[in-house]
Formats: C-alpha cells, sequence, structure tokens
C-alpha cells in the first residue's frame, strides 16, 4: 500500500458525499460534518451525494432519514441525485465479500467479540474454517504486514503500521451484517466518491477502507478529516450522549455558528441562509479548520 497521492484523483470530477448513519436526528457535530464536506464539493463545482447508511436497523430510527433530509434542505444542504440506502445493497456487498474470498483475503473467525482486547492477534488466521460448519461467525480481512501512509488534506500526513495497529478486521459480522467498513468502500467506489470529507472520529478507519479499497482494486480517493466538536462536557458531540439535534429554527444562526466552527471567519452580516452559503462557498479556505477540536455550547 502507497501513499494516497491528491494527484490521483485529479483527472476525475470531484464528487462528494456526507453518509451519515440514521440513529436519530442531525445533531450539531453531524452538521458540521455535512456542511464541510458540501462547501468542499460545491466550491470545486463538484457532486455532493447524500447515502444513508442504514445497515444496522437496531440501532436505528425509521424517522431519522426523513428527518435528515428535512433538516439539511431547510439549512441550504440540497445533495444531488437521489439519497442512497445502504440497505438496498445487500447484492453488492455480498458481492465484494465473495471477491475477496476468491483472492483468499478473508477468512472465518469463530472468536468471541469478548476474547478480542484491541488489535486481533490472529487466532483463526491460519485455521481455514468453513463457514458453514461452525455456526455464528466473523469473517475477517487478512491484512497485509505493511505501513500504510495517507496524505490527508486536512489533517497532515498518516502513517499506520497495519499489523499491529489495524490487524485482521471484521467485513461481515458475526450477526451476518455487513461491516461499516466494507459497506464504505463498495458504496464509494460505486458512487464514484472522490473526496471523503469527515470528522476525526473516523480517522481509525481510514486504513481499514484503504486496505479493501487496495484489495479490491478500487480507485483511490482522497481524505481530509477535520477535529470533531466537542460538548460543553469537551466530550464529542454524539447521539449515544444524547447530543440535541441540530436547530432549523434559524437556519443562518445554525450555518453561521458552524462556519465559525470551521475557522471561516468574518461571514456577512446577513439573515439570509442562501446569501451566507454563497458566500461561504466561495470563501471556502480548508486551511483555516482549526488543528484542535472546538468545543461548542448552544447560545
Ligand atoms: N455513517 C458514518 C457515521 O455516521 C460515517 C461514514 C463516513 O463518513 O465514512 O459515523
Ligand atoms: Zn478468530
Amino acid at each position: 500500500m502507497t501513499a494516497v497521492d491528491a494527484s490521483e484523483t485529479s483527472t476525475r470530477k470531484y464528487i462528494g458525499r456526507f453518509a451519515p448513519s440514521p440513529t436519530g436526528p442531525l445533531h450539531f457535530g453531524s452538521l458540521v460534518a455535512a456542511l464541510a464536506s458540501w462547501l468542499d464539493a460545491r466550491s470545486k463545482d463538484g457532486s455532493w451525494l447524500l447515502r444513508i447508511e442504514d445497515l444496522d436497523p437496531p440501532r436505528e430510527d425509521p424517522s431519522a432519514p426523513d428527518t435528515i433530509k428535512r433538516q439539511l434542505e431547510t439549512l441550504g444542504l440540497i445533495w444531488d441525485g437521489v439519497p442512497l440506502y445502504q440497505s438496498t445493497r445487500q447484492d453488492a456487498y455480498d458481492e465484494a465479500l465473495n471477491e475477496l474470498r476468491k483472492k483468499d483475503m478473508v477468512f472465518v473467525c469463530t472468536c468471541s467479540r469478548k476474547s478480542i482486547r484491541g488489535v486481533y492477534p490472529g487466532n483463526c488466521r491460519e485455521k481455514r474454517l468453513e463457514e458453514s460448519a461452525t455456526g455464528a461467525c466473523a469473517i475477517r480481512l487478512r491484512v497485509p504486514q505493511k505501513i500504510a501512509t495517507f496524505n490527508d488534506r486536512i489533517s497532515g500526513s498518516h502513517i499506520f503500521d497495519l499489523n499491529n495497529t489495524v490487524g485482521d478486521f471484521i467485513v461481515r459480522r458475526r450477526d451476518g451484517r455487513t461491516a461499516y467498513q466494507l459497506a464504505v468502500a463498495v458504496d464509494d467506489e460505486y458512487q464514484n466518491v472522490t473526496d471523503i470529507i469527515r470528522g476525526d472520529d473516523l480517522l481509525d478507519s481510514t486504513p481499514r477502507q484503504l486496505c479493501i479499497i487496495e484489495a479490491l482494486g478500487y480507485q483511490s480517493v482522497r481524505y481530509g478529516h477535520f477535529p470533531v466538536i466537542l460538548g460543553a462536557d469537551h466530550k464529542k458531540l454524539s447521539k449515544q450522549a444524547h447530543a440535541a439535534p441540530v436547530s432549523i429554527k434559524k437556519p443562518e444562526k445554525t450555518i453561521r455558528d458552524a462556519l465559525l466552527c470551521l475557522g471561516q471567519t468574518s461571514p456577512p452580516d446577513t439573515d439570509n441562509v442562501q446569501i451566507l452559503l454563497n458566500w461561504a462557498i466561495e470563501n471556502w479556505q480548508p486551511d483555516m479548520i482549526p488543528a484542535r477540536s472546538t468545543v461548542w455550547t448552544p447560545a
């Protein structure tokens, strides 16, 4: 695995995406991710796609996709085309997994979740267990013994010792569901995504997704990870921590707050969200995104 070089994708038309998991309405932290990827796409005359990552129904709220769409629309973040729902993509994930099986890049793992702490120690790697005979089992990718590097447009260059920091990771869970890492890589390729802008809580996922991209011969993507927004308790804003749904009552106020968190200073004094967004596209400066997490408390 070599460095992901920004120039590799430069001849492709920019396609960005926002890929929320519908576990609830957007909170302010997820809105900042949506806005950053939208601005980056629009400032490069690119497309911006919406993908609903509904792969884990027990964790989801059935009304969330519509709520998220309404929030985005009201805030002026309009996506191109029709949203892609991961729940409709099982055949594609199965096909990708088959491809990995053919290449002998995956193996069956019967270890219980509890028995694995941290990096997978490789217990089942050479056992060549059969899927059918073992009952509930996960499928893991055989992660190569390599150093992976990639240049992030926002957070700089990263180096991962794949074996010691990532290890063979799960691509199909014990419950039969496709793991997030596989689904994301398959869909980014399917949707021709060139650029991923997202919070750095997902930085850990990037080397895993790079492994899948390489294993399946997919096109490379550029990454930009910005520091996630923290709440008053200095913890990441998250649905698990009951972050409040983002307010759409005053769209320009919400967008203005999000722009400030992204270091985009001196937006015009207007109560028209469209004027504000147009200014933000014209003046988008990813270099101004603060290097450290912003603590945000609703006014
Ligand atoms: N669905 C993931 C989440 O909401 C994000 C996926 C991604 O941006 O790669 O955390
Ligand atoms: Zn195992």
